[in-house]
């Protein structure tokens, strides 16, 4: 049987340098507010806003440190409140991405780079071994109580510094009455 701790990723986004720039100043450092799970990434003090036309959400979380490309990933939901189609791909994968507005403090950048993440477990290079796992691999998971749902379509992300997680976004946790914090049932 493999276990697997389970965590929600509400809406955020990640940030390249020359956009931070653009977005919060020249030469702007991002201020690290709290660690999440996998190793050295950090929520951001730094918030921004998304705008769509005359739709806009507010306060969405930075996520550190900065990447070679800026990703927004949001859940179908939100995608809908901002009248925009956003493809499914896996994080790190912008070349389908949606475009829209990011506005932050000192500025504003238009850019390709809205996704919605596909549910993916992480697997460090033990995990992988372990549980005989292999990067892209497709698998499922059971998760939930009361509402418990089969998640089918969930890819394996394998990486030396990748923390043993799966990641669910905010509408997939609420369908399966999920908070985060639970443990879901991997099936190969
Ligand atoms: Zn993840």
């Amino acid at each position: 049987m493999i276990t697997i701790p389970i965590e929600v990723s509400a809406r955020h986004i990640h940030l390249s340098q020359p956009d931070l720039d653009l977005l919060f100043g020249f030469d702007y450092k991002l201020k690290p507010l709290k660690n999440i799970s996998q190793t050295g990434q950090y929520a951001a003090e730094e918030k921004v806003a998304l705008v769509n036309g005359n739709q806009k959400i507010d306060n969405i979380r930075v996520v550190g440190p900065t990447r070679p490309e800026t990703q927004v990933e949001l859940s179908l939901t939100e995608a809908r409140r901002l009248g925009l189609e956003i493809p499914l791909a896996v994080s790190g994968n912008v070349a389908q991405a949606t475009k829209l507005t990011v506005i932050g403090p000192q500025g504003q950048i238009d850019r390709h780079c809205a996704i919605i993440a596909q549910r993916h477990i992480h697997a460090s290079l033990e995990d992988a071994k372990k549980y005989q796992l292999h990067d892209g691999q497709i698998v499922t998971v059971e998760c939930g109580n009361q509402r418990a749902v089969v998640f089918r379509q969930v890819v394996v992300r394998v990486r030396a510094d990748f923390v043993w997680n799966l990641h669910l976004d905010t509408d997939e946790a609420n369908a399966a009455g999920l908070q985060g914090g639970e443990t879901g049932l991997v099936i190969i």
